[in-house]
Order: C-alpha cells, then sequence, then structure tokens
C-alpha cells in the first residue's frame, strides 16, 4: 500500500499560501506529521480525504486518483478530524449504526456485527447506551476511531488526536491507533513529538506549507549523533546564549532552562555531549 502525494499547492482565498508544492509518499503502518501550528498539515490531511481540492498537484492511493475518484477513495478511506462538534443525544451505538447505513453498510445483520465490533474494539462496548456527548475526551476520541474503522478502510487519517487528553487516555488511545495500524497506512498529524516517537516507523516534519524533513524516527535520530550539546543555564543567561549558539531546544528543567545547542566541535566548558533525540530532530528542523 502506498499513498503518493505530488506537488500539491493549496493557497486559501485570503493569500494564505498553506502548502507549496508539497510531495511526499507514505506507506503502510504509522506514519507520523509533525509540525508546528499552521504548518499546512490539516490543509494536507483535508486534501487527502478529498474534503477540499488542492490548486495544483495530484494524489494516487496504490493505483487509485485519489482527486478524480473521491468517490471511491471514499470507501476506503477513515478520517477522524480534530473536532466533530456537537453529538446528537443518541446512544454511541445508535450514532455508529447510523454513520454505517450512510458508509454504505446495508445488510442489517453484516452492519450489526461491525457495530458490535468496532466498539469491542475501540473499548466502549459496556458504554454502547450511553450518548456520546456524555463521553470524556478520550473516550470520544476512541469513539471517533471506531467512526473512522466503519468499512475496514486502508487508508486512515488521524487529525491531533491526542491533543487535550489526559495521560492515561492518551496512553490508551495510542495503543488502540498502534493496534489498528497493521495493514493499513495510518496517517497521524501532531505536534506532539512524543507520539510520533512511541508510534510511528515513518514521518515527517513540515512547516509552513513545505516538506522539511522525511524518514525513520531513529535515522533522523542518528544523524544528529556527536552534535547535540546540553548546558543547564540560569533565565538571565538565555537571550546570550541564543545569540552566541544555534539553540535548538531550551525547556525548563527543575525551573531552571535546559539548553540543546547544534553544532559539530566542542563548546565552551559546561556543555555536555548528548544522545540526540526526536525533540532535537523536530526542533533543528523548524528553527
Ligand atoms: P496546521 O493543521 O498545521 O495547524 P493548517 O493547515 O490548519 O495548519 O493551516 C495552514 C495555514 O493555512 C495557516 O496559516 C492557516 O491560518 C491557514 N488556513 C487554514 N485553513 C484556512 C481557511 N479555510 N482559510 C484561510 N486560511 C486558512
Amino acid at each position: 500500500m502506498r499513498l503518493q502525494i505530488k506537488n500539491i499547492t493549496k493557497k486559501y482565498p485570503n493569500g494564505v499560501l498553506a502548502l507549496n508544492r508539497f510531495s511526499l509518499n507514505i506507506g503502510s503502518g504509522m506514519f507520523g506529521l509533525l509540525g508546528p501550528n499552521g504548518a499546512g498539515k490539516s490543509t494536507l490531511l483535508r486534501t487527502i480525504a478529498t474534503l477540499q481540492d488542492p490548486d495544483e498537484g495530484t494524489i494516487t492511493f496504490d493505483d487509485t486518483d485519489v482527486l478524480a475518484c473521491k468517490d471511491e477513495i471514499k470507501k476506503s478511506l477513515g478520517y477522524l478530524p480534530q473536532d466533530f462538534g456537537v453529538y446528537p443525544k443518541i446512544s454511541a451505538k445508535e450514532l455508529l449504526n447510523h454513520f454505517a447505513v450512510l458508509k454504505g453498510i446495508h445488510n442489517r445483520n453484516e452492519r450489526k456485527d461491525m457495530v458490535d465490533f468496532l466498539l469491542k474494539q475501540v473499548n466502549l462496548y459496556e458504554k454502547r447506551k450511553k450518548s456520546v456527548h456524555t463521553f470524556s475526551g478520550g473516550m470520544k476520541q476512541r469513539f471517533g476511531i471506531a467512526l473512522a474503522l466503519l468499512g475496514d478502510p486502508k487508508l486512515i487519517i488521524v487529525d491531533e488526536p491526542t491533543a487535550g487528553l489526559d495521560p492515561a487516555e492518551r496512553n490508551r488511545f495510542n495503543n488502540l491507533l498502534s493496534e489498528i495500524s497493521e495493514q493499513k497506512v495510518v496517517i497521524l498529524s501532531t505536534h506532539i513529538v512524543d507520539d510520533v516517537k512511541d508510534l510511528c516507523n515513518d514521518m515527517a516534519i513540515i512547516n509552513q506549507g513545505e516538506l522539511l524533513v522525511n524518514g525513520r524516527p531513529t535515522d533522523l535520530i542518528k544523524e544528529l549523533n556527536g552534535r547535540i550539546w546540553e548546558k543547564r543555564i540560569s533565565k538571565q543567561e538565555l537571550p546570550a546564549y541564543h545569540d552566541n549558539y544555534q539553540v535548538i531546544n531550551a525547556h525548563l528543567n527543575e525551573g531552571k532552562p535546559l539548553i540543546h545547542i547544534l553544532q559539530d566541535e566542542h563548546p565552551e566548558s559546561g556543555f555536555e555531549q548528548v544522545a540526540p533525540n526526536l525533540e532535537d530532530v523536530y526542533f533543528s528542523a523548524i528553527r
């Protein structure tokens, strides 16, 4: 299975160039799409999901021309958007059944089996009689996955699924994603670097509508070997370090900035060489 995105350009009517001749190949498994807010991730995902048209470019999924054969691609596509908006006040089971009808699953028995199977898979079978609007954030996202899995799609798109989830819910959700990704192309869009590190065998970093980095997380991390230096400094010193070094990451640790800089040779004393991580890859790419 292969999704091929070629030279996609999208300019919104307000003049924002959200995607600029963007190309990317995605194979089966979990693919992480990382980028800051406004990078163009949702624009790309909505385009792949055929919810909006690009100005230029082509997308193919195996042999199907995605942009020309929208009805066909919709059958093999599951899309979990950032936000579903308002849920009607009917039970989870009824709602899933309703969407199964819309998805074209007309055989009653087949539909019932699928709805029960999916509710069990996302661990919501016990809650099937409750209305989705009473669910916690994590339960809603798991319900969203059940929706996205209707009709056994081969291409699944999830847009920022763990934003707003507590750590336990996030863990449960990520485990579920990892389970469903076999024999499918799953694209996970996020700005949470750890989610990509934990789940994805391939990834891309995008910013300002352009592809910055693409590869396996472990390979991308390896490329920074021997070039990341760490130092704990005071808050007052931070501006001077920004002036003098390529500071790629400065996060607080026990209330004090812990900075990472990128350079080949050993900086002044006080810096210690550390093993690079995916955050270093991310911040050095979007810097
Ligand atoms: P991300 O999902 O990475 O946060 P988006 O694809 O949502 O990025 O947005 C990319 C850029 O396009 C941003 O500058 C955003 O403000 C702009 N944008 C997104 N949707 C629209 C729209 N419907 N109309 C105008 N500008 C938009």
